[in-house]
């Protein structure tokens, strides 16, 4: 199993779905079809680096704790490693490598020379301050500090982490290597040389696929019944931008449960009660509160699982009333629920498709930062837009051509651009 090469630091439970695994499935599966050497698969089925590190912290009352810090370098045969780093209790070092090879076919889908990579820390940021906060993300830099750099490994955030983050990240490796490098983060604050429209950039990607799907088939995002799964960084902008494009947002939930509104939520109004709620919808007037699983089986035209991996499965997959799913977060359908829903005729728009905007927005923030020449947010928005449906539009022709699901296609054009690469630099030595 190609797999078992990574150490399991959790202890697995029955109802366990490794991403890994999951991931390497996919890489298999896209292999058979693009009838790739199994030589390849064996290179990419491997991350080239794992890294983890103890980032010892001194809490407010003056207790030490050890927490792990994970970063997975998946491939970097079509450039610097480049991803997210999360910060959430979920983070395994096996969930961090899943995501790491995501990173890779995503890049190279969207076509941005990237190579994949993601890092985390299992930690809840709720129980700590913001002060420990940077003391950790300042001493995981640190440890890090040989790993990272502009043309090297560029992290960006992910759940649980920020333009804030990437400001201590930024800070930290360049007083540590004596001069400011801003190119060695992405997703920073404008102030730091963050490019304008990265913060919505995830969320808006997802619209503009979300869009193009409904426009395929003769239908518009006006009127569309919305819900998304997930009111963080990436499900409030995608609500935001689909409520302002004239959809109907009807449910959104957070861990801590969701909102229903038959008439479509005033995503505003949600916004800023989110925002002094601790991030939570709960208790939101004029809307009926739902849970989560209910949420996940409204009858609407659109669902945007947009929280955590592994959220519609083998056991909810047949409530699933959607006409098309789109995968804003990393891994949000299982293997099994997928081959269901695409049975039934569903359109599942897949992650590295649907939520590679961020990583799009931040190639552009890096490219400004080379090029010391700082764009207007139309001008990003427009860029994001094109590479994007161009994108769309390139997965749609490859399952046409191919006869094979939207994810499979997907899968095929980053998975084959990389093994292209791969043979044409060939082995060293
Ligand atoms: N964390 C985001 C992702 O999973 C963005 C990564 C980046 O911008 O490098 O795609």
């Amino acid at each position: 199993m190609v797999s078992s090469s990574l150490p399991r630091l959790e202890a697995p439970s029955p109802a366990y779905i490794c991403p890994y695994d999951q991931a390497c499935s996919y890489l298999e599966e896209a292999a058979k079809e693009l009838k790739l050497n199994q030589g390849f698969v064996e290179v990419l089925s491997h991350p080239r680096k794992v890294v983890t590190v103890s980032i010892p912290v001194k809490r407010d009352n003056g207790e030490v704790q050890v927490l792990a810090g994970h970063r997975v370098q998946h491939c970097d045969v079509l450039g610097p490693y480049k991803g997210g780093i999360r910060y959430h209790p979920a983070v395994t070092l096996r969930e961090v490598s899943a995501l790491a090879m995501l990173m890779t076919w995503k890049c190279a889908l969207v076509g941005i020379p990237y190579g994949g990579a993601k890092g985390g820390i299992a930690l809840d940021p709720k129980f700590y301050s913001v002060g420990e906060l940077e003391r950790i993300t300042r001493r995981y830099t640190s440890e890090l500090i040989k790993d990272i750099g502009p043309s090297i490994d560029i992290p960006a955030p992910d759940m649980g982490t920020s333009a804030r983050e990437m400001a201590w990240m930024m800070d930290t490796y360049s007083v540590n290597v004596g001069h400011a490098v801003p190119g060695v983060v992405t997703g920073k604050p404008i102030s730091v040389g963050g490019s304008r429209g990265r913060e919505m950039a995830t969320g808006r990607g997802t619209m503009f696929i979300v869009r193009e799907a409904l426009a395929d088939k003769g239908e518009s995002l006006v009127g569309a019944r919305v819900a998304i799964q997930g009111f963080g960084n990436v499900g409030s902008a995608a609500a935001l931008l689909l409520h302002e494009a004239g959809a109907k947002v009807i449910a959104v939930s957070t861990g801590s449960g969701g909102v229903f509104s038959e008439a479509g939520l005033d995503i505003p109004a949600l916004k800023v009660y989110a925002a002094n709620n601790r991030r939570s919808v709960v208790g939101f007037g004029q809307a009926i509160p739902i849970s989560n699983a209910e949420l996940l089986s409204l009858p609407c035209d659109v669902l945007i699982p947009a929280a955590l991996e592994n959220q519609i499965t083998e056991d909810n997959v047949n409530q699933v009333q959607a006409r098309i799913v789109a995968e804003a977060a990393n891994g949000p359908v299982t293997l099994a629920a997928n081959q269901a829903l695409e049975a039934r005729g569903v359109t599942v728009l897949p992650d590295i498709l649907a939520n590679a905007g961020g990583v799009v927005v931040s190639y552009l923030e890096w490219v400004q930062g080379l090029s010391y020449v700082f764009w207007d947010e139309e001008r990003v928005n427009k860029e994001l837009e094109s590479l994007m449906v161009q994108a769309y539009r390139q997965v749609i022709q490859q399952s046409k051509i191919r006869q094979i699901p939207l994810r499979l296609a997907a899968y095929t054009l980053g998975v084959g651009r990389v093994a292209q690469a791969l043979g044409d630099r060939g082995l060293y030595p």
